[in-house]
Protein backbone atom coordinates (compact mmCIF):
# COMPACT_ATOMS: atom_id res chain seq x y z
CA UNK A 1 0.00 0.00 0.00
CA UNK A 2 0.38 3.51 -0.21
CA UNK A 3 1.58 3.75 3.66
CA UNK A 4 3.56 0.45 3.95
CA UNK A 5 6.58 0.65 5.55
CA UNK A 6 9.01 1.35 2.87
CA UNK A 7 6.74 4.74 2.01
CA UNK A 8 6.26 5.95 5.51
CA UNK A 9 10.40 5.23 5.72
CA UNK A 10 11.25 7.33 2.62
CA UNK A 11 9.32 10.16 3.46
CA UNK A 12 10.51 9.83 7.19
CA UNK A 13 14.09 11.09 5.77
CA UNK A 14 13.05 13.48 3.13
CA UNK A 15 11.20 15.39 6.21
CA UNK A 16 14.79 14.66 8.35
CA UNK A 17 16.75 16.09 5.54
CA UNK A 18 14.71 19.12 4.74
CA UNK A 19 14.50 19.97 8.81
CA UNK A 20 18.67 19.25 8.85
CA UNK A 21 19.20 21.87 6.35
CA UNK A 22 16.14 24.48 7.13
CA UNK A 23 18.01 24.67 10.81
CA UNK A 24 21.42 24.76 9.49
CA UNK A 25 20.76 27.15 5.97
CA UNK A 26 22.11 30.28 7.48
CA UNK A 27 25.14 28.69 9.72
CA UNK A 28 25.72 26.56 6.88
CA UNK A 29 28.61 28.28 5.38
CA UNK A 30 30.24 28.85 8.77
CA UNK A 31 29.87 25.54 9.60
CA UNK A 32 31.40 24.10 6.54
CA UNK A 33 34.97 26.15 7.43
CA UNK A 34 34.95 25.12 10.60
CA UNK A 35 34.67 21.41 10.31
CA UNK A 36 36.89 21.38 6.99
CA UNK A 37 39.10 23.76 8.37
CA UNK A 38 38.51 25.64 4.94
CA UNK A 39 39.73 22.73 2.78
CA UNK A 40 35.77 22.29 1.54
CA UNK A 41 37.00 25.18 -0.99
CA UNK A 42 39.86 23.29 -2.15
CA UNK A 43 37.99 20.31 -2.74
CA UNK A 44 35.50 22.38 -4.50
CA UNK A 45 38.29 24.05 -6.74
CA UNK A 46 39.13 20.77 -7.38
CA UNK A 47 36.14 19.69 -9.12
CA UNK A 48 36.32 23.02 -11.02
CA UNK A 49 39.95 22.52 -12.60
CA UNK A 50 38.32 18.47 -13.62
CA UNK A 51 35.61 20.33 -15.12
CA UNK A 52 37.17 23.78 -16.67
CA UNK A 53 34.20 25.43 -17.72
CA UNK A 54 34.25 26.59 -21.55
CA UNK A 55 32.41 29.90 -22.32
CA UNK A 56 28.60 29.34 -23.20
CA UNK A 57 27.94 26.00 -21.08
CA UNK A 58 25.30 25.08 -19.07
CA UNK A 59 25.62 23.67 -15.66
CA UNK A 60 23.11 21.75 -13.98
CA UNK A 61 23.97 21.93 -9.67
CA UNK A 62 22.04 19.78 -7.96
CA UNK A 63 21.85 20.00 -4.27
CA UNK A 64 23.70 23.29 -4.66
CA UNK A 65 22.73 24.87 -1.91
CA UNK A 66 24.27 28.20 -1.03
CA UNK A 67 25.81 28.07 -4.59
CA UNK A 68 29.90 27.59 -3.93
CA UNK A 69 29.77 25.38 -6.87
CA UNK A 70 27.49 27.53 -8.92
CA UNK A 71 29.63 30.74 -8.57
CA UNK A 72 32.94 29.10 -9.01
CA UNK A 73 31.63 27.68 -12.22
CA UNK A 74 30.37 31.25 -13.04
CA UNK A 75 34.10 32.79 -12.48
CA UNK A 76 35.82 30.33 -14.38
CA UNK A 77 34.59 31.40 -18.26
CA UNK A 78 31.61 33.90 -19.64
CA UNK A 79 28.35 33.67 -20.97
CA UNK A 80 27.93 30.40 -18.89
CA UNK A 81 24.92 29.26 -16.95
CA UNK A 82 24.21 27.58 -13.88
CA UNK A 83 20.70 26.54 -12.29
CA UNK A 84 20.58 25.76 -8.58
CA UNK A 85 18.32 22.94 -7.75
CA UNK A 86 18.31 21.97 -4.23
CA UNK A 87 15.02 20.67 -2.27
CA UNK A 88 15.11 22.87 0.15
CA UNK A 89 13.82 26.16 -0.21
CA UNK A 90 15.76 28.01 2.92
CA UNK A 91 18.94 26.96 1.45
CA UNK A 92 17.96 28.30 -2.26
CA UNK A 93 17.04 31.83 -0.48
CA UNK A 94 20.69 32.61 0.97
CA UNK A 95 22.34 30.92 -2.72
CA UNK A 96 19.89 33.40 -4.65
CA UNK A 97 21.00 36.52 -1.93
CA UNK A 98 24.67 35.56 -2.53
CA UNK A 99 24.40 35.29 -6.75
CA UNK A 100 22.14 39.17 -6.22
CA UNK A 101 25.14 40.20 -4.60
CA UNK A 102 27.64 38.85 -6.42
CA UNK A 103 26.34 40.35 -9.74
CA UNK A 104 25.18 36.71 -11.27
CA UNK A 105 21.41 37.41 -10.88
CA UNK A 106 21.31 37.15 -14.94
CA UNK A 107 23.12 34.09 -14.92
CA UNK A 108 21.64 31.90 -12.42
CA UNK A 109 18.41 30.69 -11.64
CA UNK A 110 17.28 28.88 -8.40
CA UNK A 111 14.72 25.75 -8.71
CA UNK A 112 13.45 23.54 -5.64
CA UNK A 113 13.22 20.18 -6.62
CA UNK A 114 14.24 16.75 -5.49
CA UNK A 115 17.43 14.83 -7.33
CA UNK A 116 15.31 12.09 -7.97
CA UNK A 117 13.07 13.74 -10.12
CA UNK A 118 14.49 16.57 -11.37
CA UNK A 119 12.44 19.36 -12.65
CA UNK A 120 14.85 19.74 -15.72
CA UNK A 121 14.15 18.87 -19.54
CA UNK A 122 16.07 15.68 -21.07
CA UNK A 123 19.53 16.53 -22.78
CA UNK A 124 19.67 20.54 -22.06
CA UNK A 125 22.64 20.30 -19.73
CA UNK A 126 26.48 20.18 -20.91
CA UNK A 127 27.65 19.59 -17.02
CA UNK A 128 26.31 18.29 -13.71
CA UNK A 129 27.42 18.26 -10.52
CA UNK A 130 26.81 17.54 -7.04
CA UNK A 131 28.50 18.12 -4.41
CA UNK A 132 28.24 17.00 -0.85
CA UNK A 133 24.59 16.46 -1.98
CA UNK A 134 24.03 12.71 -3.18
CA UNK A 135 24.66 10.79 0.25
CA UNK A 136 21.85 12.67 1.48
CA UNK A 137 19.13 11.03 -1.08
CA UNK A 138 17.27 7.94 -0.38
CA UNK A 139 17.38 6.59 -3.71
CA UNK A 140 21.25 6.99 -5.00
CA UNK A 141 20.46 4.98 -8.43
CA UNK A 142 17.57 7.10 -9.31
CA UNK A 143 19.69 10.29 -9.24
CA UNK A 144 22.34 9.30 -11.08
CA UNK A 145 19.74 7.96 -14.01
CA UNK A 146 18.12 11.54 -13.84
CA UNK A 147 21.71 13.04 -14.13
CA UNK A 148 21.84 10.94 -17.14
CA UNK A 149 18.41 12.09 -18.77
CA UNK A 150 19.02 15.81 -18.52
CA UNK A 151 22.63 15.97 -19.70
CA UNK A 152 23.39 16.23 -23.60
CA UNK A 153 25.41 13.51 -25.51
CA UNK A 154 28.85 14.64 -24.50
CA UNK A 155 27.74 16.02 -21.24
CA UNK A 156 29.52 15.54 -18.10
CA UNK A 157 28.87 14.27 -14.66
CA UNK A 158 30.68 15.38 -11.61
CA UNK A 159 30.79 14.09 -8.30
CA UNK A 160 32.31 15.55 -4.85
CA UNK A 161 30.92 13.64 -1.91
CA UNK A 162 32.98 12.50 1.62
CA UNK A 163 33.59 8.71 1.91
CA UNK A 164 33.98 6.45 4.05
CA UNK A 165 37.00 4.84 3.12
CA UNK A 166 39.47 7.21 4.91
CA UNK A 167 43.72 5.68 4.88
CA UNK A 168 43.62 3.49 7.31
CA UNK A 169 46.48 5.40 9.56
CA UNK A 170 44.57 7.97 9.75
CA UNK A 171 41.25 6.38 10.56
CA UNK A 172 41.51 6.46 14.39
CA UNK A 173 42.12 10.01 14.36
CA UNK A 174 39.49 10.63 11.59
CA UNK A 175 36.92 8.61 13.86
CA UNK A 176 37.32 10.73 17.07
CA UNK A 177 36.88 13.44 14.82
CA UNK A 178 34.05 13.00 13.49
CA UNK A 179 31.80 11.12 15.92
CA UNK A 180 33.36 13.86 19.06
CA UNK A 181 34.37 17.23 17.25
CA UNK A 182 31.80 17.54 14.84
CA UNK A 183 28.69 16.90 16.76
CA UNK A 184 30.51 19.39 19.47
CA UNK A 185 30.72 22.20 16.91
CA UNK A 186 27.62 21.43 15.24
CA UNK A 187 26.55 22.35 19.19
CA UNK A 188 28.64 24.84 19.50
CA UNK A 189 28.68 27.39 16.24
CA UNK A 190 25.32 26.18 14.87
CA UNK A 191 23.60 25.43 18.24
CA UNK A 192 22.82 22.43 16.64
CA UNK A 193 24.38 18.88 17.60
CA UNK A 194 21.73 16.76 16.20
CA UNK A 195 21.77 17.88 12.39
CA UNK A 196 25.55 17.40 12.28
CA UNK A 197 25.44 13.86 14.48
CA UNK A 198 23.08 12.59 11.19
CA UNK A 199 26.38 14.19 8.42
CA UNK A 200 28.71 12.04 10.24
CA UNK A 201 26.20 8.75 10.00
CA UNK A 202 25.26 9.44 6.63
CA UNK A 203 28.92 9.38 5.87
CA UNK A 204 29.38 6.23 7.30
CA UNK A 205 27.02 4.60 4.91
CA UNK A 206 27.38 6.16 1.59
CA UNK A 207 29.14 3.22 -0.67
CA UNK A 208 32.72 3.12 -0.73
CA UNK A 209 34.51 4.88 -4.19
CA UNK A 210 34.61 1.70 -6.12
CA UNK A 211 31.06 0.69 -5.63
CA UNK A 212 29.59 4.16 -6.18
CA UNK A 213 32.27 3.99 -9.65
CA UNK A 214 29.64 0.90 -10.57
CA UNK A 215 26.65 2.67 -9.91
CA UNK A 216 27.98 5.88 -11.95
CA UNK A 217 28.15 3.35 -15.00
CA UNK A 218 24.90 1.25 -14.17
CA UNK A 219 23.35 5.22 -14.69
CA UNK A 220 24.80 4.68 -18.57
CA UNK A 221 27.61 7.29 -18.23
CA UNK A 222 30.78 5.78 -20.11
CA UNK A 223 34.43 6.86 -18.86
CA UNK A 224 33.43 6.77 -15.00
CA UNK A 225 36.69 7.71 -13.09
CA UNK A 226 37.43 8.92 -9.37
CA UNK A 227 40.06 9.95 -7.79
CA UNK A 228 40.21 10.26 -3.74
CA UNK A 229 41.30 13.80 -1.65
CA UNK A 230 42.95 14.74 1.76
CA UNK A 231 43.64 10.41 2.47
CA UNK A 232 40.49 9.42 1.18
CA UNK A 233 38.13 11.71 3.17
CA UNK A 234 36.74 12.99 -0.07
CA UNK A 235 36.28 11.48 -3.26
CA UNK A 236 35.53 12.76 -7.03
CA UNK A 237 33.93 10.53 -9.36
CA UNK A 238 33.27 11.98 -12.76
CA UNK A 239 31.64 10.38 -16.10
CA UNK A 240 30.50 11.13 -19.61
CA UNK A 241 26.76 10.82 -21.36
CA UNK A 242 28.33 9.41 -24.60
N1 LIG B 1 26.53 21.67 -2.85
C1 LIG B 1 26.60 22.58 -1.71
C2 LIG B 1 28.01 22.67 -1.20
O1 LIG B 1 28.83 21.87 -1.62
O2 LIG B 1 28.30 23.55 -0.40
C3 LIG B 1 25.61 22.18 -0.61
C4 LIG B 1 25.84 20.85 0.03
S1 LIG B 1 24.80 20.55 1.43
C5 LIG B 1 25.84 19.58 2.45
C6 LIG B 1 23.66 19.36 0.91
C7 LIG B 1 22.46 19.91 0.16
O3 LIG B 1 21.72 18.83 -0.39
C8 LIG B 1 21.47 20.69 1.03
O4 LIG B 1 21.31 21.99 0.51
C9 LIG B 1 20.18 19.86 0.94
O5 LIG B 1 19.02 20.64 0.99
C10 LIG B 1 20.36 19.19 -0.41
N2 LIG B 1 19.56 17.98 -0.63
C11 LIG B 1 19.38 16.94 0.22
N3 LIG B 1 18.62 16.00 -0.35
C12 LIG B 1 18.31 16.44 -1.60
C13 LIG B 1 17.54 15.91 -2.69
N4 LIG B 1 16.93 14.72 -2.59
N5 LIG B 1 17.45 16.63 -3.82
C14 LIG B 1 18.05 17.84 -3.92
N6 LIG B 1 18.77 18.40 -2.93
C15 LIG B 1 18.91 17.71 -1.79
Amino acid sequence: THFGFRTVAEGDKAGLVRAVFDSVADDYDRMNDAMSFGVHRLWKDSLMDSMRPRPGMKLLDVAGGTGDIAFRFLEGAPNTEVTVCDINAEMLRVGKKRAEERGFADRSAFVCGDAQKLPIPDRSMDAYTIAFGIRNVTRIQDALDEAYRVLKPGGRFFCLEFSPAVVPMLKGAYDAYSFHLIPWMGEKIAGDRDSYQYLVESIRRFPEPETFASMIAKAGFGRVKYRTMSAGVVALHSGWRL
